[in-house]
């Protein structure tokens, strides 16, 4: 089922205008969710940035946080989802085309569920990943709907057999196209400040934690593509790819070419938060 404007409805009877800003301008923002074993993880933290997303582009929500936690909730079990995403999607409705805000649209909220493993094989085994130039916007800590300079960086790595991209704005990492990115030297954690420069991860945000509980010095400082390259260890973070440990950057093998201690050490409070969440 779909999760229209607070009703529940089947796919074919959804019909979005072509004149929807969304569509036009990617005039919007979004969410993933996380679900396992039907239980949303971490759903406080994603509305909270939704909706610190929408206030950045001044768009309002249509339905109240209360209502639009327990839809999600409803869609989850309407569509029997184990394991999987929510999808979730305000644009500023449609309207006559004009750049600026129109004054009669009305925001339009959309969300559906989509099923997914976890991905198992890339938490043991790693990731290859590609360096690619960051040329996006500069309010990359908003959730927009405008992807394409991300889209752009994914596409790039897929056709070198590369998981992820890896983006750096001349020289010094942000994140990746769809993921944070951590290093690992002598020890301690570094990944790029929460600035304009980056998405706020929430899995970024719960590393942090981790690491500050298992007593891993973190700094939330710039690092370049030189230190990456010849880091002990480097993991990128997000909702579906969890943590997952990076062996290869372009032709560079990193650190020993398979999954480090530390990471291995944060996988593992990874694992134990969510089987907190089975277990209630
Ligand atoms: N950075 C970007 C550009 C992203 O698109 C994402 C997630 O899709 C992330 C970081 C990771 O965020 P989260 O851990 O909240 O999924």
């Amino acid at each position: 089922m779909i999760l229209y404007n607070g009703q529940f409805v089947e796919r074919e009877e959804v019909s979005i205008d072509i004149e929807d800003r969304g569509y036009q301008f990617g005039d919007g923002v979004y969410e993933v969710i996380r679900v396992y074993q039907g239980q949303c993880f971490a759903m406080k933290e994603h509305l909270d940035r939704l909706e610190r997303s929408s206030k950045e582009i001044k768009l309002d929500c249509p339905i109240s946080r209360m209502k639009l936690e327990d839809n999600i909730n409803q869609l989850i079990k309407k569509d029997r989802l184990t394991n999987g995403i929510v999808y979730l999607q305000i644009t500023r409705g449609a309207a006559k085309r004009t750049h600026q805000f129109p004054e009669h649209a009305k925001s339009v909220l959309t969300a559906y569920t989509s099923e997914m493993e976890r991905p198992l094989a890339n938490l043991q085994n790693g990731i290859n990943t590609k360096l690619v130039d960051d040329f996006r916007w500069l309010r990359c800590d908003i959730k927009s709907l405008n992807l394409l300079g991300n889209v752009l960086a994914k596409q790039e790595a897929q056709e070198n057999q590369c998981y992820e991209a890896i983006l750096h704005r001349q020289g010094t990492v942000t994140e990746g196209s769809s993921s944070n990115v951590f290093i690992v030297k002598n020890g301690k954690l570094y990944t790029h400040p929460a600035n304009n420069f980056i998405l706020n991860g929430i899995t970024r945000q719960y590393v942090l934690r981790f690491a500050k509980e298992e007593h891993f010095e973190v700094i939330e400082n710039t690092f370049s593509t030189e230190e990456l390259l010849k880091a002990d260890e480097v993991f990128i973070t997000s909702t579906t790819s969890e943590i997952s440990p990076v062996v290869k950057i372009d032709d560079q093998i990193i650190g020993e070419g398979r999954p480090g201690i530390v990471t291995a050490a944060l996988q593992k409070k990874f694992e134990e938060e969510i089987n907190k969440l089975v277990s209630h």
